[in-house]
């Protein structure tokens, strides 16, 4: 694979066209993608089953939602009771730092972590760093990533990007009596004694959560390789972390979304290990002997207080949308340039980082609908997308309230006295007809090169005759048809 250049030191075009020019990138993406797609496909097999479901995990979600502000209270309130402590935070900085006092607090040198998607929205590891404190990944994914010092390309798998040559080499550089080898047990094994280690040495563990349930104060964590478990009892101290948006009401409420989660990620009907975290340890000999639980805002507050938009919110991760977007498997996730990528990124990233950040995103879909037809919780990104379009473009009218940062960041003058040229030119007829006439006669003029649009396309030549002239001649002809007819039987 070529040697990757920084993300932030390109623009999104430049990162689309080196990813496009990548073969070995797009080979390993669409062979990915195609086993995740049978993966899923495999498991529902009943599709009127599947469309229950669907509605269950929908509802679900939106029932979650529509009582947010109560349930974080009551969520907040039972963890409390059962001795985790809860810290709130507006903003990734603000996230970062309650961590990193925390781990002052302990005088922690090293964090061991599972996977946290938000701690990647909050760069964390790099923030730890820079203050003394060590993160070591150990999903298996991330470690790969880190070593690489690279970024995730798909939020289920993270070094999806990444062959089993590239995993031999790097492991090969950088651990302890590691030989070069394409054995993928062996690999495992090399990084598991290393990780083993590691878990042992570290004085906190981070991870990310799944759901947190209302009702019972519990945090909810899935994972197959049992460093979650791992990071979660093995340290003093364990630090949750996650979006104020995973909260759902009821314990009952936990099942389908389990299902539809798992089955729509990587094919499972379950996950390997299904940790649920009510409190640190008590009377047992294991476990951690303090749990905090950080809770991040960081945008999420804007969209939720639009109904249309809030649907964003309902997401439960599992990337389905990212494995069967037609855009995402031929790209990979790095040209997005998010920490979310795919589809749901392309709606969601707009609300954490404003449009001005990320006005490329919603414009980076076919909208061919793939992505909403496959999510589990009946997110419908196509008019997600559409609307974020919509309100890149717009300017807000006096005294309206913003539902985005970043509004209008697409506006230009010119596009919009185009759209209005077009709009005047399609509702008046005699216009619109001499237009099309101007375009035929002048169709020997239409340039063959057109900035980006003919990288990938021929020019658009205007056909020799309009549709309305081919109709026009054709009643012609049917009229001379029947009169000659006429005239015959006469
Ligand atoms: S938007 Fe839907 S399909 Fe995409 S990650 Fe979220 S839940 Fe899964």
């Amino acid at each position: 694979m070529s040697e990757r250049i920084p993300l932030h030191n390109l623009s999104f075009k430049e990162r689309v066209d080196r990813d496009l020019n990548d073969p070995a990138l797009r080979h390993n993406f669409r062979e990915a993608m195609d086993f995740l797609m049978d993966k899923r496909k495999g498991r529902f097999t009943d599709d009127h089953q599947l469309q229950l479901l669907r509605d269950r995990g929908s509802s679900i979600r939106k029932r979650a939602l529509s009582k947010l502000p109560d349930l974080l209270e009551q969520l907040e309130s039972k963890l409390r009771e059962n001795g985790i402590r809860v810290h709130w935070a507006e903003t990734p900085e603000e996230a970062n730092s309650i961590v990193l006092d925390i781990a002052r607090h302990h005088g922690a040198k090293t964090m061991i972590k599972g996977k946290s998607m938000v701690s990647e929205e909050t760069e964390l590891n790099e923030f730890l760093e820079h203050n003394g404190v060590e993160a070591i990944e150990a999903d298996m994914g991330e470690f790969i990533l880190q070593l690489a010092e690279d970024k995730p390309s798909h939020i289920v798998m993270p070094a999806i990007h990444k062959t089993k040559e590239d995993i031999a080499r790097l492991f090969e550089q950088n651990l302890d009596d590691c030989e070069y080898t394409e054995d993928v047990d062996t690999l495992i094994q090399s990084a598991r004694k290393e990780l083993r280690r590691r878990f042992h040495a570290a004085d906190i563990g981070l991870t990310g959560v799944n759901f947190m349930v209302a009702e019972t104060g519990s945090l909810v964590l899935v994972e197959n390789e049992g460093n979650g478990r791992m990071a979660t009892t093995v340290p003093k101290v364990h630090i949750a972390m996650t979006g104020i948006e995973k909260v759902i009401e009821r314990l009952d409420d936990l099942p389908p979304l389990l299902t539809l989660l798992t089955n729509s990620a990587t094919g499972q009907p379950v996950t390997t290990y299904v940790n649920m975290i009510s409190s640190p340890r008590k009377q047992d000999e294991d476990g951690p002997e303090e749990v905090h639980l950080v809770l991040l805002d960081n945008g999420r507050t804007i969209p939720y207080a639009d109904e249309e938009m809030r649907q964003t919110l309902q997401c439960i991760r599992c990337a389905a949308c990212m494995n069967h977007c037609p855009v995402y498997t031929r790209l990979g996730g790095h040209a997005y340039g998010t920490t979310y990528p795919g589809p749901i990124g392309s709606i969601l990233s707009p609300h954490l980082l404003g449009l001005e950040e990320t006005k490329d995103l919603p414009s980076a879909s076919s909208l061919c609908g793939a992505c909403g037809e496959v999510c589990p919780v009946r997110i419908p990104i196509p008019d997600l997308l559409r609307r974020l379009r919509h309100e890149g473009v717009r300017k807000l009218k006096k005294d309206e309230a913003p539902v985005i940062r970043g509004h209008g960041a697409k506006y230009t003058h010119t596009e919009k006295a185009a759209w209005l040229s077009w709009s005047k030119l399609y509702s008046s007829p005699a216009m619109y007809r001499t237009f099309a006439l101007s375009a035929t006669l002048l169709r020997g003029l239409t340039p063959s090169k057109m900035k980006g649009w003919t990288d990938y396309r021929t020019s658009p030549k205007p056909a020799k005759k309009s549709l309305h002239s081919l109709v026009k001649q054709y009643r012609k002809q049917q009229d001379q048809y029947s009169e000659k007819q006429a005239g015959d039987k006469g």
